[in-house]
């Protein structure tokens, strides 16, 4: 019974081809029973291809395990030794503790709030156990993963050998895992498809696929081990590529079904009329995006700048030609905050030139919100700012040509592709300042075309930045108060709460109070955080931005695009508690002007990491600079956010560590579907049943991203 249930179930899922036996539930494997299942479903394995895939998370190398006698205080290592004498303790938190010894020694060892052990490990049990070891009169370890040795044949899995350690779970330990796992290398590796072309396998001399899966799992070296590894993360990313690089062929496929006519003229007069000569950069970018409106298939374009490098601009002229062309454009940006600074750059920008511009926010009357979203599905209004509330249902547009996401980082995969369906292939702009490396942008942002500015603006004052310790918390306020006596508009930005909205504005609150009765007495201080209303939003950004409020307390809301030239100084409270990425957004809201700006990051500086970070923050300005370190420091989790690419799942390749398979696997992709765009070659039918499963809908319904 259960067997038909999970059968149909994970035959219904979408995303997966059917047929291959390798899409089997686990259950086929010999050994996993319906209880088996539940506790490999809790590790996210439902499937025998799960399962295979499911990579131990270390190797243990048992053909010569320490004895307790050569143990290393403060090391963390396996051991093995035959139980001697048992104990307990119940008051406070459970301790299950076992005596192990073999020849050399005896080994005191504990484990946390496992009552059960006391049913399973008893007087003369042989364990092998891994943990950290300590001296503390008698060596100890407190106990992270154990197995029991039978003694008999099965042992031979376990013992003597180079070992994974697989993630488990309770009821499922790792011994059971590589018991199953074993099993199921067994009956499947050998069913597994070649992905890679032959061509490619040859090329790099790599192993086939399922000799790879075993290698992983049972190699006979560590190197083994880790080229298994590499040639199972090399499919994975070329996977990845393929299905990036057939979305982007697919979208220049389409036909947007219309001409610009709007041409060099219309953009003169946007351009005359500005502020400012463009940098060279904006030009450039301005003139990529400019062909690509022109073109038949819709734009589909990621403009990655760093901060203050004048992205608005360049979307303004977007929008403007867009208009000019007889369309209507959307810009979402990520805050009400930012979304009120956009439409007041547009309306001075483009209402001149007759641009109709509103704002489509949560705030406000609802009355007036109806009303603006009226004259917006009449197309009464050319260009519609605005947050999130942009993708509300009851917002239409009749003829919807361009759209730009600023800050789109902020904004997840499914939300894009919302607004995109407001309008019919419409042209589409995102806008960055989180730069990643380049080999990333190409594949999290594959399917996009690149544009770059990589120059600031002339005239923009140096940045110093000073890395201090909260005991100098009352000199920096006090040359703070100096500096704003002197003429000087600061931010001060309060120390990070994430878990919660609401103790975060506490805490601003408190701080702004704090800082106007005590140090800035007398000034007038600004307090900005994430839950006011958008009028008083509005207000005190209005009064910084004229010299009314010359210091700002500000949570991270200002941490996106805001910009206000003649600030020129930023105190970051616990500024450690900030990623690199965010600090680096934060500091951008300073030296915008010619001045000379200053930014104090107030630090603790606990940990290693916090202190390398600070470093960096000190030692450069530049986005992309900053981001490597990060993604050095920290993985690509944090610099990519999570899940809002929208790319499927590694498990095993790592986009920071793998960057050279992911720069081969591009290079392979591309040759591939050079050859063959639409992988018909009967050669590559598991290649391309890969992809679709990977990518899912995401291939044919364009209209979903
Ligand atoms: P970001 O790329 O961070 O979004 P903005 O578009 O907010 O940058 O631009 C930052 C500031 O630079 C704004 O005050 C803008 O008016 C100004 N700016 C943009 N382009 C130029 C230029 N070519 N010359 C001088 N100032 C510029
Ligand atoms: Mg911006």
């Amino acid at each position: 019974m259960a067997t038909t249930r999970r059968l149909s179930a994970s035959a219904l899922r979408p995303s997966r081809s059917r047929g291959s036996p390798l899409l089997a539930p686990v259950q086929y494997v010999k050994g996993v029973g319906p209880t088996r299942a539940e506790q490999l479903a809790r590790l996210g394995i439902e499937t025998v291809e799960d399962l295979l895939y499911h990579r131990p998370h270390r190797y243990e190398d048992r053909r010569r395990l320490a004895t307790i006698g050569q143990l290393i205080p403060g090391q963390k290592t396996s051991t093995q030794g035959t139980v001697v004498a048992m104990s307990e303790k119940r008051y406070g938190t459970y301790q299950f503790q076992a005596a192990i010894a073999d020849d050399s020694g005896v080994l005191q060892c504990t484990w946390f709030g496992q009552r059960y052990l006391r049913r399973l490990i008893t007087r003369g049990t042989r364990l092998i156990v891994y943990g950290k070891v300590e001296r503390f009169g008698s060596l100890v370890m407190t106990v992270e993963e154990f197995e029991i040795l039978t003694g008999g044949e099965e042992d031979t899995l376990h013992t003597q050998r180079i070992v994974p350690v697989h993630p488990a779970t309770e009821g499922l330990s790792p011994r059971v895992l590589r018991t199953i796992i074993h099993q199921a290398l067994g009956s499947h590796a050998a069913e597994v498809p070649e992905i890679l072309p032959a061509d490619v396998v040859r090329r790099y001399g790599l192993p086939d696929r399922g000799a790879a899966l075993r290698s992983m799992h049972f190699p006979s070296t560590l190197e083994e081990a880790e080229a298994a590894r590499g040639r199972l993360a090399f499919d994975e990313l070329f996977v990845l590529q393929l299905g990036v690089l057939i979305r982007r062929q697919r979208l220049a496929g389409i036909d947007k079904g219309y001409r610009y006519r709007a041409g060099d003229e219309v953009l003169r007069e946007f351009i005359v009329r500005l502020p400012f000569p463009l940098t060279a950069a904006q030009e450039r970018v301005i003139a990529e995006i400019v062909r690509d409106l022109r073109g038949s298939a819709p734009m589909n374009r990621l403009l990655q700048g760093d901060v203050g490098s004048g992205k608005t601009v360049v979307a303004a002229a977007a929008l403007y030609l867009a208009v000019r062309g007889g369309h209507q454009g959307a810009l979402m940006a990520p805050t009400e905050i930012l979304a009120e600074q956009h439409l007041a750059t547009f309306r001075q920008l483009l209402e001149p030139l007759g641009v109709r511009i509103a704002l489509l926010s949560g705030g406000g009357r609802k009355r007036e919100r109806e009303g603006v979203r009226a004259r917006v599905a009449r197309g009464e209004i050319d260009i519609a700012v605005g947050t999130h509330a942009l993708l509300e249902a009851g917002v239409t547009f009749p003829h919807l040509g361009l759209i730009v996401v600023d800050e789109q980082h902020k904004f997840g995969v499914m939300q894009r592709a919302t607004l995109r369906r407001k309008g019919f292939h419409p042209d589409v702009l995102v806008m960055t300042a989180t730069p990643i490396p380049r080999t990333l942008t190409m594949t999290v942002y594959g399917d996009l075309d690149l544009s770059v500015l990589d120059e600031l603006p002339p005239g923009r004052g140096a940045i110093r930045t000073y890395v201090r310790g909260p005991e100098k918390r009352p000199e920096v306020y006090a040359w703070v108060r100096d500096m704003v006596e002197q003429g000087a508009r600061a931010y001060v930005v309060c120390p990070l709460i994430e878990e919660s909205e609401k103790l975060q504005v506490e805490a601003a609150v408190r701080l702004a109070e704090r800082l106007q009765a005590e140090v800035f007495r007398g000034l007038a201080v600004g307090l900005l955080h994430g839950r006011l209303r958008p009028d008083e939003k509005d207000d005190v950004m209005r009064a910084f931005r004229a010299g009314e409020v010359t210091v700002l307390v500000a949570t991270s809301v200002i941490e996106v695009g805001i910009d206000v030239p003649e600030a020129t100084i930023m105190v970051v409270e616990d500024a450690d508690r900030f990623g690199l990425a965010q600090l680096h957004q934060l500091r951008g809201r300073i030296g915008r002007g010619a001045e000379r700006s200053y930014c104090v990051l107030l630090a603790g500086m606990g940990t290693e990491e916090s202190r390398r970070r600070m470093e960096a923050m000190a030692a450069s300005r530049d986005g992309f600079v900053i981001a490597q370190r990060d993604l050095e420091l920290r993985g690509p989790g944090e610099l990519l956010g999570t899940r809002q690419h929208g790319l499927p799942e590694l498990r095993v390749a790592n986009l920071v560590d793998d960057l050279p398979l992911l720069e081969r696997s591009r290079e392979e992709a591309a040759r591939l579907l050079a050859r063959d765009p639409a992988l018909r070659d009967p050669d590559l039918a598991a290649v391309h049943a890969e992809v679709l499963a990977r990518f899912g809908g995401r291939l044919d319904a364009l209209s979903m991203s």
